[in-house]
């Protein structure tokens, strides 16, 4: 029965909609991912009715027997994949995970040294707009102009200088391995604590194909919905030295109910990555990543340190005669999304930089392998270069849409209520949009149910 499709036909509408877009183009946004049916399934339960303020076994409410066995098995879970004392599974996203951590180890007007956002930073990392841009003072630390890797040198006299109270490692992108350790050695030296904001590759940690902060951070934050690919949502991962002020810091001090429902979702996606094969999809995420570097480096284009070892690219497509926004519409005309991004030393401005930022993890999800991702790779160099062709445009968009037509996506419960699946004919012409449409507004089959309410 699908209840949303009768009773708001419009909501319904926009959903279909971007579920053809979700399955007719080639998501290659690095923070991007599908979430498995079994997660939107937890995610879109009648959990989201609870109220569970507080944590499992003492909680602010009655009749939460049950979200506390679901709370308690997402960190649980958490705790084993990535080998750590405690785990908080209730902020509602990677940048309140972050305040979370800087309310804990914090008062307003510390000094605390972070990536520039210009460098591959993150806003949560003390953007002048973001709170903790307003009530901490941020440092920035970057990267070297000759090779684009973290500047080493620069965090340590930073440290020294400022005497930051916290350090912060981690980035939205840098398409490197983040050394840990030299960052825990710096904080140690100043006295400072090290927060490893591993948002971007905490799939990667969990896989074990990325180095593992557990035994030299204080604290770890990270979202679930990038590598990880799990709902949208934060973690926060900390020794239990630190446990009782991150669990008062999350609630009550920045949050108040959790939402059960996601954590349900976590709790499936943190499950999902302890399985074997999660190492092997992050293994053939990394695999891709670097062929789609290779393909792009010889295509023309310039990549920010010269490739990749982790799920992302950042490439500077200045070489070919365009700015990164021209680059992102020309790709989108093929329905390839990738976001412009600032490039380290950026002569561009931001809303209007030089690159444009790939990542591999979605479309890995879909099972493209090698082959998909060498012509992948060729079809956004041959885009870009035919940034003026409208026709060369249109047959690449054809060929993704063929290619994605081989490769369907997972989707939500309410899948079997699509009129066209993954795999039928292309349904971004407005022919097919309107076969969408007609389904979900056809007649049902089954009587339908009369709601208890
Ligand atoms: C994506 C990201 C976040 C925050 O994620 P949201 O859930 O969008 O708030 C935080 N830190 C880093 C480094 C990120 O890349």
């Amino acid at each position: 029965m699908n209840w949303l499709a009768q009773q708001d036909p419009e909501v319904w509408s926009a959903i279909l909609q971007e579920a053809a877009r979700q399955r007719d183009g080639l998501e290659l946004i690095a923070s991007e991912n599908y979430a498995s049916p079994a997660v939107m399934q937890a995610c879109g339960s009648l959990l989201t009715n609870k109220y569970a303020e507080g944590y499992p076994g003492r909680r602010y409410y009655g009749g939460c027997e049950y979200v506390d066995q679901v709370e308690e098995l997402a960190r649980q879970r958490a705790q084993k994949l990535f080998g750590a004392e405690h785990a908080n599974v209730q902020p509602h996203s990677g940048s309140d995970a972050n305040l979370a951590v800087y309310l804990a180890a914090l008062e307003p007007g510390d000094v605390v040294l972070a990536l520039d956002l210009a460098h591959g930073g993150h806003l949560s990392h003390g953007m002048k707009l973001h709170a903790s841009g307003r009530w901490f003072r941020f440092i920035s630390y970057g990267v070297r102009p000759e090779d684009h890797r973290i500047d080493f040198d620069q965090v340590a006299r930073l440290a020294r200088e400022y005497k930051p109270r916290l350090i912060v490692a981690g980035a939205s992108a840098y398409p490197r391995e983040i050394p840990h350790a030299r960052f825990a050695e710096i904080a140690h030296q100043v006295g400072a604590k090290l927060l490893v904001d591993m948002a971007h590759y905490a799939g990667l940690v969990a896989a074990g194909l990325h180095d593992n902060p557990v035994s030299v951070a204080d604290y770890i934050s990270s979202t679930t919905h990038k590598t990880l690919r799990g709902p949208r949502g934060g973690l926060i991962l900390c020794r239990q030295e630190y446990a009782r002020l991150i669990d008062r810091s999350v609630f009550p001090g920045l949050q108040g109910g959790p939402l059960m429902h996601i954590i349900a979702g976590k709790a499936v996606c943190f499950g999902e990555a302890l399985l074997p094969s999660f190492r092997t999809y992050i293994q053939q995420v990394l695999n891709n990543a670097k062929i789609l570097a290779e393909e792009l480096l010889s295509g023309g284009l310039r990549l920010v340190t010269g490739g990749t070892d982790n799920h992302l690219i950042l490439a500077d497509v200045t070489p070919l005669g365009l700015s990164g926004a021209q680059a992102e519409k020309v790709l989108a005309q093929c329905a390839i999304t990738v976001n412009k991004n600032m490039i380290p030393f950026d002569p561009r401005k931001p809303a209007d930089p030089s690159g444009i930022r790939l990542g591999t993890p979605a479309v890995t999800t879909r099972g493209m392998g090698p082959e998909e991702i060498r012509r992948i790779g060729r079809w956004i160099v041959q885009a870009l270069r035919s940034a003026d062709d409208p026709e060369r445009l249109a047959h690449i968009h054809r060929e993704v849409l063929e290619l994605c037509q081989h490769f369907p996506v997972p989707v939500d419960g309410l899948s079997e209520l699509w009129a066209v699946r993954s795999g039928g004919p292309s349904p971004m012409g407005s022919d097919q949009q309107s076969n969408f449409h007609k389904v979900s507004n056809a007649p049902r089959s089954s009587s339908p149910q009369t709601p208890a309410w």
